[in-house]
Order: structure tokens, then C-alpha cells, then sequence
């Protein structure tokens, strides 16, 4: 009871459901939400086809914003779920953080978002981290996960990505947890987005149309960005830091000949049936 009136309270202070009407996928008919705790978990069965899920407030936007925009523009429910609130940020507080993560899940049209609470900078990959996150997993059932890229500048986006999948795979122990059915995300995919350490993408996704609602919700974060050169992943180079986010979007699209595009991990093999559908010219 407690914890759900703290959620409800600091909605109400970051205004994300009343003002801005909440994340989009309203019309699938869910509940918009953008919780900031874990009070509601035994509230809500709001259900998503994509959950991605990343370290700090932001990750998401600056990884594979595109990629959420696009599923939700092809009828699909998304979702984010932050695992830590980004109180160790020299910049811009939890709170304001917490408001521009709600008005960025506005523009990208997540069905809900939500946040864990872990400790910034202090994520670890325990049994009970494990635990919570699966609960997350059982309760919004998606059918793929994404998760931060395998290796990263900040120890948190290295943990959360392992941490990411071995939640995804306890969601499946039947013994679990009593308060869901069990369920196994079909796969997990990791965004490698600006990672330098991934020979080559499994897959680019094609973000063209949504490159500019891409840019739009990392524009939410001016707290964060808004005269920096660099941001999580994103090494400086100089430039400010959403020129550089156009420039490494335009070199993922090259890569599949478009103009825009998000690169994404799989250790799984991608599996091909009519050879004669293949794309991506080699000359
Ligand atoms: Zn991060």
C-alpha cells in the first residue's frame, strides 16, 4: 500500500499520465503508465510484444529509440523498463529525470514504462536482482527483450545485460514466483549502438521514418544532453552530441543501404527460407 502511494505520488509530481495523457499504445487499449517504482507490480497486467529493457533513464532513447518508434507505428505494444533512476547523474536530478523519461515515452508511444530502483552505478546481477526483473518478465510477458549491448564503457550496462538475461530465463521456472505464470521471452537481442567492440550487427534495423522521433525523445533529455558532446556509449568527438547521434545513425542505415539505422546483437543464428528475399545489395 505504501509503495503504491509513493508511485502514485511522484507520477502525480512528474505530472507523466494527466498532462502529457501517458505513453501512446492507448490504442491497443492498455492502460497507459509510467510508474516510478515497484509499488504496482501486483497492479497492473498491462502486457507487451517488445520490453526493453536498459541501465539508466535515456539508454533506451539513445540505443534503439528508433526501433521502439517503428514497433509501435507497425500496431506493436512496447515497453521500457529502467532499471536504476539515475540519481548518481552529474546532471539534472532523479526527479526531472524521471519527468523527461515520461514525456520521452510519450514520443516514442510506449505502452508503459517503468523503473526498477536499482542503484545507479551499483547494479549487480544477485538472486534478488535476478528475481526482480523476472517478476517484471512474467508480468509483461513480452515475446523478445532487448537488452544493453554485451560489453560497455559503464560497468551498469554491462551487468544489466547479462543481468537481462538470466532474468529472462528464471521468468521461465514454474517454481518461481507464485504471483505470475511463468513465461520465457522467444528472444533476447542486445542493441550494440554505438559499441565498437561488435564486429558486425547480427541486424540493422531501418529507422528512416523514425530517425527525427528518435531525435525528438532524446531532445526530452535536456537535462542530460543539451549542450554536451558525449553521453553514455557515445564517445565525443567534438561535435554536439545529437549531431554525432545523427551521424552514427546514418553509418548503421549505410550498412543496409537506408539512410537511418539501429544495430542489434543476437547470439542466436538468423535463420533465412527463400534465399531470392534476401536484401542489402553487395554492390
Ligand atoms: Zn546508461
Amino acid at each position: 500500500m505504501g509503495q503504491h502511494v509513493n508511485c502514485l505520488s511522484r507520477n502525480m509530481a512528474t505530472g507523466s499520465d494527466s498532462r502529457t495523457g501517458g505513453p501512446a499504445g492507448a490504442q491497443r487499449g492498455a492502460p497507459p503508465r509510467a510508474s516510478g517504482g515497484r509499488g504496482p507490480y501486483l497492479l497492473s497486467m498491462t502486457t507487451v510484444d517488445v520490453l526493453a529493457v536498459a541501465a539508466h533513464r535515456d539508454d533506451v532513447e539513445l540505443t534503439c529509440g528508433g526501433t521502439m518508434a517503428k514497433l509501435a507505428r507497425q500496431g506493436h505494444t512496447t515497453g521500457i523498463l529502467d532499471l536504476t533512476q539515475g540519481e548518481m547523474g552529474s546532471r539534472g536530478s532523479a526527479q526531472t529525470r524521471a519527468h523527461e523519461a515520461s514525456v520521452a515515452a510519450t514520443v516514442l508511444r510506449v505502452t508503459l514504462r517503468e523503473n526498477l530502483e536499482l542503484p545507479d552505478a551499483g547494479i549487480v546481477n544477485t538472486p534478488e536482482t535476478r528475481l526482480l526483473l523476472a517478476k517484471v518478465i512474467r508480468r509483461t510477458r513480452p515475446r523478445i527483450v532487448i537488452a544493453p549491448a554485451p560489453r560497455g564503457r559503464h560497468p551498469d550496462h554491462r551487468v544489466a545485460s547479462q543481468l537481462v538475461r538470466d532474468a529472462c530465463f528464471l521468468a521461465g521456472l514454474t517454481k518461481l514466483d507464485p504471483d505470475y505464470p511463468p513465461h520465457r521471452p522467444l528472444k533476447v537481442i542486445h542493441s550494440v549502438t554505438f559499441r565498437e567492440d561488435q564486429v558486425k550487427p547480427t541486424f540493422v534495423v531501418d529507422i528512416t521514418d523514425e530517425f527525427e522521433t528518435k531525435l525528438k525523445a532524446i531532445r526530452c533529455y535536456a537535462s542530460q544532453f543539451d549542450g554536451t558532446t558525449q553521453a553514455g556509449e557515445v564517445y565525443p568527438n567534438g561535435e554536439p552530441l545529437y549531431d554525432i547521434i545523427r551521424h552514427q545513425s546514418a553509418h548503421y542505415g549505410a550498412l543496409i543501404r537506408c539512410k537511418y539505422g539501429e544495430p542489434f546483437f543476437t547470439y542466436e543464428t538468423m535463420r533465412v527460407d527463400d534465399l531470392t528475399a534476401l536484401d542489402v545489395s553487395t554492390f
